[in-house]
């Protein structure tokens, strides 16, 4: 989903851009005042400048290494593609449906390929990506979001198919029983017990009616749950195949490119860099 950055709002204000600074002064990275002001609420660091922090504690590392000056540089508040500076959203180059299911030092440290974009610019790129994750698929040769939602409906429509009928005939009796020969209700009745191993002709109206909520409520819990069964996750299905740490620096890099080609942007940030790596060392 994209986050919508208001302009003013202390939240998300990008333009408030602050320094974390090591114990001993070493000006380890850039970040944004949400950050800070976790830092600050939590007495683990102090302000010892305007727009700069001085860390209470010794973290484990220094921030960025030298030559990811990225991480050090201030964000500007403006569309990568375009320059616009309003209604900017946070475009994630490695889209979630895929970073979701990555190891946590792709997904926690993605600072590098977070970039702001104009709404227009954002719905423009979706739709090109759409393209290109459906390259991903044949590449890795695994199921296209497309293929893999088919076969979710198929499967929820499959496994719920029992309520589905019944839901079908407790609809006809509630809403058709003055209109329907009684052979029919009969028919009904008996479908119903074969279904679902419930005699509705013992049934009053009322009772009839709470059976039919109860099920539409079973349907909608079930179907929430099939919605969020991770084998039908075409992302899940390429990262799997991700082995090496190659493996995932080829595809997040595979992931800028298509960005660079197919929107030109003109503003990426300084030290952005399509051979960025998020491995210290990489093997
Ligand atoms: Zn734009």
């Amino acid at each position: 989903m994209a986050q919508v950055l208001k302009n003013g709002s202390r939240k998300f204000d990008l333009s408030d851009n602050w320094d974390v600074h090591h114990p001993d002064g070493y000006h380890m990275y850039t970040t944004s005042g949400r950050k800070v002001q976790w830092y600050l609420d939590r007495e683990l660091a102090e302000i010892f400048e305007p727009n700069k922090i001085r860390l209470r504690f010794e973290p484990k590392g220094r921030g960025f290494s030298e030559h990811e000056v990225f991480g050090k540089l201030p964000r500007i508040n403006r569309c990568v593609v375009c320059g616009e500076e309003n209604g900017l959203q946070r475009h994630h180059i490695v889209p979630y449906h895929y970073r979701k299911f990555m190891p946590l030092k792709y997904k926690s440290r993605n600072h590098h390929d977070v970039a702001l974009i104009c709404r227009k610019h954002h719905e423009e790129y979706e739709q090109i990506a759409k393209f290109y994750k459906n390259e991903i698929a044949a590449h890795f040769k695994v199921e296209t979001i497309e293929e893999m939602n088919a076969r979710q409906i198929n499967f929820m429509v499959d496994q719920l198919k029992e309520q589905f009928k019944a839901m079908k005939l407790l609809d006809t009796l509630l809403h058709r029983y003055n209109t329907i020969p009684i052979e029919r209700v009969e028919w009904i009745g008996e479908e119903f017990k074969k279904t679902m191993g419930i005699d509705i002709m013992e049934m009053n109206f009322d009772e009839i009616e709470e059976l039919y909520h109860k099920t539409d409520k079973l349907i909608k819990t079930k179907k929430a749950e099939m919605m969020n069964v991770e084998n039908f996750f075409h992302g899940k299905s390429v990262i799997e195949k991700l082995i090496t740490t190659q493996d995932y620096e080829t595809f997040i890099r595979g992931w800028r490119i298509h960005f660079i080609q197919s929107m030109s942007p003109l503003y990426m940030p300084e030290g952005w860099s399509v051979d960025f790596t998020y491995s210290r060392d990489p093997k």
